[in-house]
């Protein structure tokens, strides 16, 4: 097995039960990582032997988990380079962090004809909750197109941009064609002008080292499943000032400061947005997925992952009729392609009888799939498991059995 220069991938995928003793090749790291032994084993013992309710009680066991509920915020505010802890908001995933955004921050900032942008890369929850808060405020969304390759620039972004742009709400990389969009250059112009930016990070954390600082936006949201932790969890990091001065998403417990039946008043931040018992198990173990990655190293991660992709690019390209959708070289984790006129789902059923597992369909992205007159794609997404040798059998198995169709 080839390795990346620096990562041991025999080693790193014996730290995952679900690829021993098998011949599974697992492609679909985009929709949903696989899980580390450290992470599934974290989960039994924090059951086992820690479990209680956080913030609510003064004896032992629950002050334990409580601290590690906290500690978890704080290996993630270090993980984003987020300045203050009280900036980083457990949610249930990306798509609940953006109506988060959207309902609180959105419903007081936008007033009638102000206008969002969005990509036409967008996944759909970088979307819909969007379109939901436009219609309730009267305002408009103006959509960025990429060029034929699957790039979105700055100029194109800044086009759009008027006097009357609240919102720029991006993927930081497309979870449908992999391109890499240039969120620190957009985010530098928004802030100039004082438009409030929101990065959907869900396919660029697994594969880069993320600052928040250097980026420069006001919100950054992704999902822990993708990031080798559990499902449920997810972050939403946002700037103090903005989330203090937004109302709150959900009423509860433990997101209030006094409640009486004339005038409620809300806790401080973060709490102010965790209303209800949290996923207290899931922060714990997503923050212990992210220490597993950051032990491996998030430079190593993103050589080898821009490697893999590299060579997969490469070897598919390589394959007579198949046709890469996006065809970007600035790219992280996912190439999407087709292979002649054969449906998709055809295509990878007959994958899924050589052991190999990948994504098809529109990905939570219709609008990127008609910018490209198509309505799916066969998706091969990476993760710290994968090496060039899993694209050499993926090719492999459709060049067998590319005499079916
Ligand atoms: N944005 C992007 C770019 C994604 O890839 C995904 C997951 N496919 C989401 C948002 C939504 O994430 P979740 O379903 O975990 O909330």
């Amino acid at each position: 097995m080839k390795h990346s220069a620096e990562m041991d991938i025999t080693h790193i995928k014996k730290q995952f039960p679900i690829f021993q003793n098998n011949e599974l090749i697992y492609l679909d790291s985009a929709a949903s990582a696989q899980k580390p032994l450290c992470v599934i084993e974290s989960i039994k013992s924090l059951y086992s032997n820690h479990y209680y309710n956080i913030n609510r009680s003064v004896y032992k066991l629950s002050q334990i988990l409580t601290d590690k509920y906290e500690n978890s915020r704080d290996i993630v505010r270090n993980f984003l380079n987020a300045k203050d802890s009280s900036e980083i908001i457990f949610v249930r995933g990306a798509t609940e962090a953006i109506n988060l955004v959207a309902d609180t921050v959105a419903r007081i900032h936008l007033a009638k004809d102000d206008e969002i942008i969005l990509s036409r890369l967008e996944h759909h929850s970088n979307i819909v909750p969007w379109q939901i808060i436009a219609k309730r405020n009267g305002a408009k969304i103006k959509v960025v197109d990429p060029d034929a390759e699957g790039n979105i620039y700055l100029e194109s972004v800044m086009k759009l941009v008027n006097s009357k742009t609240k919102f720029i709400c991006l993927t930081h990389v497309s979870n449908a064609i992999g391109s890499i969009l240039p969120v620190k250059e957009i985010c530098l112009e928004a802030r100039s002008r004082g438009i409030i930016t929101l990065v959907d990070g869900c396919q660029a954390v697994p594969h880069m080292s993320v600052d928040v600082k250097s980026i420069g936006c006001d919100f950054y949201v992704f999902s822990g499943h993708k990031t080798y932790g559990p499902t449920g969890i997810g972050i939403l990091y946002g700037k103090k000032e903005l989330l203090e001065e937004a109302p709150p998403y959900q009423g509860g417990g433990d997101m209030i400061d006094t409640v009486t039946f004339e005038k409620t008043t809300y806790a401080p931040l973060p709490n102010k947005f965790e209303a209800g018992t949290p996923n207290i198990i899931g922060a714990i173990v997503l923050g212990n997925a992210l220490e597993w990655m950051q032990g491996i190293g998030m430079d190593k991660i993103h050589k080898h992952s821009q490697e893999i992709i590299k060579e997969g690019l490469k070897i598919l390209k390589n394959i007579k009729g198949v046709k890469i959708i996006g065809e970007t070289n600035l790219r992280a984790g996912v190439i999407s392609f087709l292979y002649k006129d054969v449906h998709p789902h055809d295509m990878a059923t007959m994958l899924d009888s050589h052991n190999i597992a990948l994504r098809t369909g529109h990905h939570c992205a219709q609008p990127t799939m008609r910018y490209f007159n198509i309505s799916s794609t066969l998706r091969a997404s990476v993760g710290v498991y994968n090496s060039d040798k899993d694209f050499t059998t993926l090719a492999e198995s459709i060049e067998k059995i590319k005499n079916l169709f």
